[in-house]
């Protein structure tokens, strides 16, 4: 059909001190028996149903002068009553949270998700939709500029102005950061990069920049340029602290601490600043893998309903174990901090007994309810599909580089997903990633994803490691803190000697409040629970500061009186103190290694190739 009218939107963030968008939508030929519209439910990429339909304050509908009857159909869904002419819905968004997910409105600056903002048209959902974004109105405002990889119509580069999608869901995958934000630029690839820092900062952007384009031209070269966009843009909020990230097609929205940022009296890579470069590698790898590879449940979306895959584990732990590859392969760090980082990984994942209870698979077909809703239980009866979904990733990679002799590896299974489904648009079935791994490798692997995947088996690290001239450790953590990756300089017998809780405590406060009680714990068998504040260990005032110390008088074995309260209730335990499980993972580079064992720990964790990338 040609000449259908785009769907036409204007967004004013009109009252900033009351956190308020006004937004307009005109539809020039609404259907005829009443047109249907509606919120989302959830954003692509955090699978949760959140009901930004909750945000809209007020609607009105009219055409011409004349207000039309809407009524609401189900709690996202409106229709109108019929109408001859045009119709023009005008709403409020109410915008105050500050995530990566949602919108945020003040008199310092705007950001919405086009989820927050844009009504569904139903029925023109395919059309062009054509958005006005406005300034606020008033001096106060008049430094205020535009980032957004959202295709402009008539707005000038980083202005208020017309920005179009070729649709809806387009439309809705270009968030929009506004106000007086710091920008920075850099090519990848032969494609413009756009870096937007909102919120107080003293940041290195120049080497931000630098970090990030060689992170960015890895990526290109690993899927194979050019990439897939024509411009690409990070938002980033640095605030006192937080830690989020969103992928879209062509940006990613990033929640940071200012402190992650790189200062220019800082030229060292301090672990914050490796973490957020992490983050970023993180949410560019999604530009391919999950924003155009995707599962076929996603093709489209329904954004009024959960949409159920056991795939999220692919997608989001091979990014999170690529995201670290990328920094090594792009030489911002070592291989040792590389190792590092995969042994916290490990660490991180070992320490919850929900691992014994939940597979990848069923851990990500249940997260609308169970890893986006995590309670005080989540250690005890969850696996994290992040970080488990990157184990499976690296002794996926490790099994098919030791079993091919090095001749393949899941680089070459991420590009056949890429060539199969990402440059097609067909969307991965369900067992569309082990089918092409197995392809693509010609090895049965099915043992590896019944275990790993559709299991609660562990990656086989003990057999792997050793293969690739690495050695794999597990010793007790030094302290309540310790998250691995580091040798220890007490030995492992030393470090049993410690008594432990079985329990770990809330991360804000003066009181030692127990956030988590693992099973099987001695925390557990004495009856403590999450939630309750220790006050005393025989007879001694506790707080979060000093339990450990307070328990380090003792050995493993002893018992030990615990007075805590439970809401408002003193209450008397007895707890017989354990000793520290061997689940802390260091990795390190062995020095005796044969050649096999070299040449396969060459080929993973090579020199990098820095040769430059041709646009
Ligand atoms: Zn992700």
């Amino acid at each position: 059909m040609t000449n259908v009218h785009p769907i036409r939107f204007q967004i004013t963030p009109k009252q900033p001190g009351a956190h308020l968008f006004e937004v307009t939508c005109t539809i020039a030929d609404p259907a005829p028996e009443g047109q249907v519209f509606s919120m989302p439910a959830w954003i692509p990429g955090s699978y949760m149903i959140r009901e930004f339909a909750k945000h809209i304050v007020q609607l009105w509908a009219g055409s011409g002068e004349q207000a039309l009857a809407v009524k609401k159909i189900d709690k996202s869904t409106w229709q109108c009553a019929p109408c001859s002419g045009s119709l023009t819905l005008r709403y409020e968004v109410y915008a105050w949270d500050l995530s990566v997910r949602a919108a945020h409105l003040d008199t310092t600056h705007g950001y919405f998700n086009g989820t927050s903002v844009f009504l569904k048209i139903h029925g023109k959902e395919h059309r062009l939709q054509r958005v006005d974004i406005q300034p606020p109105e008033g001096d106060a405002y008049r430094e205020w500029r535009v980032a957004t990889s959202l295709p402009r119509a008539d707005a000038p580069p980083y202005g208020f102005g017309g920005y179009e999608a070729a649709d809806y869901d387009e439309l809705i995958d270009h968030p929009v950061e506004m106000g007086a934000f710091t920008l920075a630029s850099f090519q990848a690839g032969g494609v413009p990069h756009d870096v937007a820092i909102t919120g107080r900062h003293r940041a290195d952007t120049e080497r931000l920049c630098r970090d990030l384009a060689l992170i960015c031209e890895q990526q290109i070269r690993f899927f194979g340029a050019p990439p897939p966009m024509a411009r690409y843009v990070f938002l980033v909020t640095a605030a006192g602290s937080g830690y989020g990230g969103l992928e879209h097609r062509a940006s990613c929205s990033l929640l940071c601490g200012r402190d992650d940022l790189p200062r220019a009296n800082q030229p060292e890579m301090s672990e914050k600043y490796r973490t957020l470069l992490g983050l970023c590698s993180h949410e560019y790898f999604h530009t391919w893998h999950v924003k155009r590879i995707k599962p076929a449940v996603f093709a489209p979306y329904d954004l009024a309903n959960e949409n159920y895959t056991t795939l999220l584990w692919a997608f989001e732990g091979i990014t999170s174990y690529y995201q670290n590859v990328m920094l090594l392969r792009g030489g911002l760090i070592t291989p040792e901090s590389f190792l590092e980082l995969l042994a916290q990984i490990i660490t991180r994942v070992g320490r919850g007994s929900g691992r014994l209870k939940q597979s990848l698979a069923e851990s990500s077909f249940d997260a609308w309810i169970k890893f986006y809703k995590q309670d005080e239980n989540a250690p005890n009866a969850i696996v994290n599909y992040y970080g488990k979904g990157a184990s499976a990733a690296l002794a996926l990679d490790l099994t098919i580089r030791r079993d091919t002799r090095g001749t393949r590896s899941l680089d070459d299974v991420m590009r056949a997903l890429w060539r199969r489904y990402g440059e097609t648009g067909a969307g991965v079935p369900e067992d569309g990633v082990e089918r092409l791994a197995e392809e693509i490798s010609g090895l049965d692997l099915k043992g590896f994803f019944q275990g790993v995947i559709h299991g609660m088996a562990d990656p086989p690290f003990s057999e792997l490691f050793p293969r690739f001239g690495v050695k794999f450790e597990l010793r007790p953590a030094e302290t309540a803190a310790d998250q691995g990756g580091r040798r220890s300089k007490e030995t492992p017998e030393k470090l049993a000697q410690r008594p432990v809780l079985g329990a770990r405590l809330a991360e804000h406060g003066a009181e030692a409040k127990l956030a988590h009680v693992y099973d099987g714990g001695a925390a557990q068998q004495a009856g403590l629970a999450a939630g309750d504040v220790i006050a005393a260990v025989d007879g001694l005032r506790a707080t979060r500061a000093n339990l450990d110390s307070l328990l380090a008088a003792y050995n493993p074995g002893e018992a030990v009186t615990v007075h805590a309260f439970r809401r408002d209730e003193l209450m008397t335990f007895t707890a017989v103190l354990q000793a520290p499980p061997a689940d802390t993972c260091v990795l390190s580079l062995l020095e005796e290694v044969d050649d096999a064992a070299r040449a396969l720990r060459s080929a993973w964790l090579g020199a990098p190739d820095a040769a430059p990338l041709q646009a």
